[in-house]
């Protein structure tokens, strides 16, 4: 086992790259200058066989090309946005992802975005860290009602329907948009995106990221979603045009927006730093203790399984 080598491309979590170094030769892409992995991988590429990717930093052709010997790609998130899947298909790497561990967390974080951004939580917080209550009434600053507000989910997956689950449990009326009816509920069902925002208060993006839904919330979607509707995002940042999200807030076209996923990571647009309406998050929706270690234990074990010839628990491809 120790002569297999992993190259790990980011630092995702402790315990996993622990796990990971007690079982292979690791190599971790962050701590090297491009022309250092160069060298790294002259030297070691031959040995290579697995790469662990996460939804920061994912394996383009071009490395995919450096390294003749993978087999596998692991990547530590349910999204596979980043990973070239027709690269992998034409050089037969494996790919899992770490679905269904994941679910419970975000759906949490999506709704406390939403109460978040309606509540004022984070405005109220820094009302009284800075020390404002002693000095100044906060009473005029109201909020907005979350419960019984309408729901609209853009992607009625696993998360999605988590989400569903959660905010009917607040007595949200639900409908969603995804590229098919689901008919295991009674949720209305919007075959657009645009008559989907038009008809909620807050939607929420769920869905996965491909071609077809880059840019999927668009100025017209935030048109309809309108002045006082609210945008949460715990998708993938491209699933929004960020630039039309800026000023449709600057411009009071939307209520508000609750942010765990922006366009560049990690750079935020700075106009949104000084709005009270907004809610960012440095992409932490399955950032619990918890989850994180059942995502690098499913990282491990299909690592596993596959250098033993077994079926891979979560094959992606
Ligand atoms: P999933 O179960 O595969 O659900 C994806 C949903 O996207 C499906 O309901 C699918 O519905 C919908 N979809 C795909 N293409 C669509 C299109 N063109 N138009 C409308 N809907 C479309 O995946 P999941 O586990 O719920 O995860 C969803 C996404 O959440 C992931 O891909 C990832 O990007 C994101 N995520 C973010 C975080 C975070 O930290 N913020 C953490 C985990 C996951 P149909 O097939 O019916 O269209």
């Amino acid at each position: 086992m120790n002569q297999i080598g992993v190259l790990m491309t980011y630092p995702m979590f402790t315990h996993l790259e622990k796990e990971l170094e007690n079982r292979y030769k690791l190599f971790r892409q962050w701590t090297l200058q491009e022309h250092e992995l160069e060298h790294l991988l002259e030297q070691n590429a031959h040995m290579i066989k697995a790469v662990v990717a996460c939804a920061e930093v994912g394996i383009n052709k071009k490395m995919i090309n450096l390294l003749p010997r993978l087999e596998i790609v692991a990547t530590f998130s349910v999204g596979y946005d980043k990973i070239d899947l027709n690269k992998c298909i034409e050089n037969d790497i494996k790919v899992t992802n770490t679905p269904d561990v994941v679910t419970e967390d975000v759906a949490d974080l999506a709704i406390a975005l939403a109460l978040s951004t309606l509540r004022k939580i984070c405005v109220c917080d820094g009302f009284v860290r800075k020390g404002l209550w002693k000095i100044g009434d906060f009473s005029s600053n109201v909020s907005f009602k979350f419960t019984g507000k309408s729901v609209g989910i853009v992607g009625l997956g696993r998360i999605g329907s988590a989400i569903a689950k959660r905010a009917e449990a607040f007595n949200c009326p639900v409908s969603y948009y995804s590229r098919s009816r689901k008919l295991n509920n009674n949720y209305k069902y919007y075959t657009n995106i645009i008559d989907l925002a038009a008809n909620c208060q807050i939607l929420f993006v769920a869905c996965s990221l491909t071609e077809e839904t880059r840019y999927i919330v668009n100025r017209d979607v935030l048109n309809a979603l309108g002045r006082e509707g609210i945008l949460i995002n715990i998708g993938r940042g491209l699933h929004v045009e960020e630039s039309e999200l800026v000023s449709a807030l600057l411009e009071g076209r939307l209520g508000g927006a609750g942010i765990d996923v922006f366009e560049n990571e990690p750079d935020v647009p700075d106009q949104l730093f000084g709005l009270d309406n907004v809610v960012l998050l440095p992409h932490v929706g399955t950032s619990t203790m918890e989850t994180c270690t059942e995502m690098a234990n499913l990282v491990i074990k299909n690592l596993e399984a596959h250098f033993k010839n077994g079926p891979l628990l979560t094959p992606v491809l």
